[in-house]
């Protein structure tokens, strides 16, 4: 029977490269631009815009003057609510689009882009649009002859910091909450992929979001990221990035007291008991770990696989990995692109080095797909004990180590040893084990029989070096709020 493939998309348009400021579409004050590259082929696709501390003190302003003066200043919460809609409305008609975009610049299979980037993207977005007139206070029985209220205001001018492993997803986990709590926002994306948010700032304005609320500035992380956290007229900031980069961002926030919410990285615990459903453990593991060229902060890359199930998981791994078709991501039968520039392909060759050097088993991979672009096949590490660096540090990229465990007290010890506590997952037929092992992991997720199932009215967040604060559902409001008490005489 003739089986028929799907044309490959054609190669989607760039139609933003300039910063966007106060609504208007602006090259950077500097005039330096920098190349945003196509990690599939090496080969730059555009030159963007490249943002400093000039720009961001212009967007700043911007955001300021949205925030205090003019329509959204004044606008009813049901109003905003629509606006976040109407650009929801745009993501949609754009889907295609906005998924081959993705795809181009960061890499990702075109297929997850569609089947995950981009309808993730519009569900965060119309979730927190529900939110936009449910935003309220509470009446405080206090003592004596008083009236006391809270009222939520937004927390101001949001800068939001955004990695490049989900690009569009990252612009909607940042702006849902924002824009219904009624902040304004100055975001930077990652210089690795600025093209999706700029193209969702162009909807934005589209759909009727006044000038202002939105601004982007694309650039590097140590000047225009740096700039936008010492920024004084910026009164708080949410990062999604490495632990290295929080902990200067904390430091460079110190001198403002900026809020802060940080969304960091992982080495996720992936616990198979010896009494799962093999089938559906071995299909979790493969995806959570390998899923967007394992480029996830909650990649389960500590696979503890119980004794006598062991051998037989390690080889049904590799078999997957055998017929996984790494290529072009804009075809739409490929399942692995490219890692998303070179120094993490760099990283990750470098820790594949240190796997093998330091005695683990390299049974699958373990080496560079083709010879152009940034491709790293789809390898196992088994044999691993603990102290090695791959099992201790997070590599981001499909690098899989498999680690042997006895007993549940001895899985639970080594799960949570690590200064990381983002994510877990327990396979297991028995209901009291899973609660027991949901309530003994330090993890702000833990997933029971299923991997990286994600929902906008789920919160997300790390424990311990993965994050402060949580992300999505009700609570990811929080940081968008200051909370007021107003005591009335009566
Ligand atoms: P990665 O190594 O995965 O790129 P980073 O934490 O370095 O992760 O990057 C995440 C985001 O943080 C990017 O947008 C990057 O430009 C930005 N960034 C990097 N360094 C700084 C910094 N010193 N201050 C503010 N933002 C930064």
């Amino acid at each position: 029977m003739a089986t028929v493939t799907k044309p490959k998309l054609a190669k989607p348009e760039v139609r933003q490269t300039l910063c966007f400021i106060g609504g208007e579409w602006v090259p950077s004050q500097s005039g330096k631009t920098f190349a945003t590259i196509n990690p599939a082929t090496e080969e730059p696709i555009a030159q963007v815009a490249e943002g400093d501390a000039a720009d961001i003190d212009a967007a700043a302003q911007a955001a300021r003057n949205a925030l205090e003066q003019g329509e959204w200043a004044k606008m009813d919460a049901r109003d905003r609510g629509k606006l976040m809609h109407k650009l929801c409305d745009l993501l949609e008609a754009e889907a295609e689009e906005l998924a081959a975009l993705e795809s181009l610049d960061n890499g990702k299979p075109v297929a997850d882009a569609q089947a995950a980037d981009v309808p993730l993207t519009i569900d965060c977005l119309r979730y927190y649009a529900g939110f936009a007139d449910k935003i309220q206070g509470d009446t405080i029985p206090v003592r004596g002859n008083y009236f006391t209220y809270t009222r939520k205001e937004p927390v101001g001018v949001a800068g939001q910091i955004i990695p490049w492993n989900f690009p569009m997803l990252m612009v909607a986990w940042k702006w849902g909450p924002a824009l219904a709590a009624g902040c304004t926002i100055v975001m930077k994306p990652a210089e690795q992929t600025p093209l999706t948010c700029l193209r969702m700032a162009r909807l934005a304005q589209k759909a009727g979001i006044p000038d202002g609320v939105i601004n982007v500035v694309p650039g590097y992380g140590p000047t225009a990221g740096a700039s936008l956290v010492r920024h004084p007229g910026v009164d708080k900031i949410a990062f999604t990035g490495e632990h290295l980069t929080a902990q200067t961002i904390m430091k460079d926030a110190s001198q403002t007291l900026k809020r802060l919410t940080f969304e960091l990285g992982g080495k996720s615990p992936n616990i198979i008991f010896d009494d799962a459903d093999l089938d559906a453990a071995i299909q979790g593991a493969h995806f959570g770990l390998y899923f967007n060229q394992g480029q996830c902060c909650c990649a389960g890359s500590r696979v503890f696989v119980q004794e006598s199930i062991y051998d037989q998981f390690v080889e049904r791994i590799c078999e997957l990995n055998r017929h996984r078709k790494l290529g072009n991501p804009l075809d739409p039968q490929t399942q692995q692109g490219p890692q998303v520039d070179q120094n993490q392909f760099d990283k990750i060759m470098k820790y594949i080095d240190l796997g093998k050097s330091e005695g683990a088993a390299c049974l699958s991979g373990g080496e560079r797909f083709g010879d152009r672009g940034y491709f790293v096949k789809p390898t196992v590490f088994a044999n691993v004990t603990d102290q090695m660096a791959i099992a201790k540090d997070e590599i981001f990229g499909p690098v899989m180590s498999v680690l042997k465990f006895k007993d549940m007290q001895e899985v639970i010890q080594r799960g949570n040893n690590t200064f990381y506590g983002l994510a877990a997952a327990v396979w297991t037929k028995d209901i009291a084990k899973a609660h027991q092992m949901a309530a003994a992991l330090k993890a702000g997720t833990v997933w029971v029989n299923c991997y990286d199932v994600f929902d906008a009215a789920a919160p997300f967040g790390g424990f311990k070096m993965s994050g402060m604060g949580r992300e999505l559902g009700e609570k990811g409001l929080d940081a968008y709020l200051e909370t007021k008490t107003v005591t009335v005489a009566l």
